[in-house]
């Protein structure tokens, strides 16, 4: 193998972060508490409703995605309160332990990891448990690279008194969301996934159903108390994460220019090479109804996850994840999230070959790479 090696970052988050974002942040810090930093403040946090497809405001933490999902609960129900909560994976677990750390009396509709919930089974749970007033979904499973009929969900929660959240913290921009015209009621998400960011924000965002709740909410809480952000609105009740703003400002900027339905579509294609040449070469998918976040592969007998990625990552510069959790050792998930483009892809799926090839699974050369080829050709991108 050369000596100089190129990095790839295939993982679900953090992503690959676009030179001009990185530049972005590359100015003087401003104090934030100035017209000038509210002004920029204010324009960004405006324009990045766009990403959510709502009208709703939408908040910025200085956190990782987690601490907007500690918000959506904290701010909506109060200890001893009941939410139904699906769980089909490592994320979904999370929504059930933070409730659980807050009192809040847990429904859970408890899935093999892998499968996608129903909008029967969310029906089941709604007409079973009247005094839930919450729901809690992940609307892209990044544990194990599945995805959830929302839209669907959101039809039955539309017209009632539920209030549906969703961690898209991966599903952002990957997968399409139309917050307002869907009917979703509260939105959390990250910086270091489709946003094309490094780590660091979490954002959220309400429909007024949902702020009905937070406005009688007696959760104990502090930071990431919503009213305090509310009133200070768009300041931040907090010291703001300055430079981090002027990059999320050139991000959004990136992506409008690229069209929201372009980076939807740019997602679904990647997907789909990526699915096609991983069957290519023999392997399965993990997922029962596989998104465009991360394609999660099954670990074919005798070979090691650990082993896989290792090889990927030290010798190919191609950095990959393993499972999480219970199948952390059962499947490894290629990506195709935030600032990736074609070739990231090709170049990623090659890597796969020859580390396949070198652990004795039996590889003909380009059998993968010729099946993303031959997508991106009849997707219409390449060709
Ligand atoms: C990455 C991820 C998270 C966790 O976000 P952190 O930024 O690590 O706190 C939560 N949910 C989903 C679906 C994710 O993909």
């Amino acid at each position: 193998m050369f000596k100089l090696k190129k990095h790839y970052i295939m993982a679900p988050g953090p992503t690959p972060v676009p030179v001009d974002v990185l530049l972005a942040g590359a100015k003087e810090t401003i104090h934030h508490r100035t017209p000038q930093f509210l002004e920029i403040m204010e324009k960004t946090l405006d324009e990045a409703r766009y990403l959510f497809q709502t009208s709703n405001r939408v908040y910025v933490f200085v956190s990782s995605g987690t601490g907007a999902m500690e918000a959506a609960v904290t701010n909506l129900l109060n200890p001893g309160e009941k939410a139904i909560v699906v769980v089909a994976g490592k994320f979904g677990e999370r929504w059930k332990e933070i409730c659980e750390a807050y009192g809040i009396n847990v429904v859970e509709i408890a899935l093999e990891w892998g499968e996608a919930v129903t909008p029967e089974q969310i029906e089941k749970a709604m007409r079973e448990h009247p005094d839930a007033k919450v729901i809690f979904t992940t609307h892209s499973e990044t544990s194990t690279g599945t995805v959830i009929d929302l839209q669907a969900i959101a039809q039955l929660t539309k017209d009632t008194d539920k209030v549906l959240v969703t961690d898209e913290i991966s599903g952002l921009l990957a997968e399409p969301l139309k917050m307002d015209e869907w009917g979703v009621d509260v939105v959390v998400a990250g910086s270091q996934k489709g946003i094309m960011m490094p780590p660091g924000l979490a954002f959220i965002t309400l429909s007024k159903k949902a702020w009905e709740l937070v406005e009688k909410n007696k959760c104990p809480k502090y930071y990431f108390d919503l009213k305090y952000y509310e009133e200070n609105y768009p300041d931040n009740p907090w010291t703001p994460a300055v430079n981090m703003i002027y990059m999320l400002n050139q991000s959004v900027k990136m992506l409008k220019e690229e069209g929201i339905e372009n980076v939807w579509e740019r997602h679904r294609i990647l997907g789909e090479a990526t699915r096609n040449a991983v069957k290519a070469l023999g392997l399965e998918l993990f997922s029962k109804r596989p998104g465009n976040v991360c394609t999660a592969v099954k670990v074919p007998a005798g070979l090691e996850a650990k082993k896989i990625t290792k090889i990927m990552r030290d010798k190919y510069g191609v950095t990959i994840a393993g499972g999480q959790g219970k199948i952390s050792n059962s499947i490894f998930r290629i990506a195709h999230l935030g600032y990736v483009s074609l070739f990231d892809t090709i170049a990623a799926i090659s890597a796969l070959e020859f580390t396949l090839h070198e652990l004795g699974y039996p590889v003909k050369f380009g059998e993968g790479v010729k099946a993303a080829m031959e997508t991106f050709h009849r997707e219409g991108v390449a060709g």
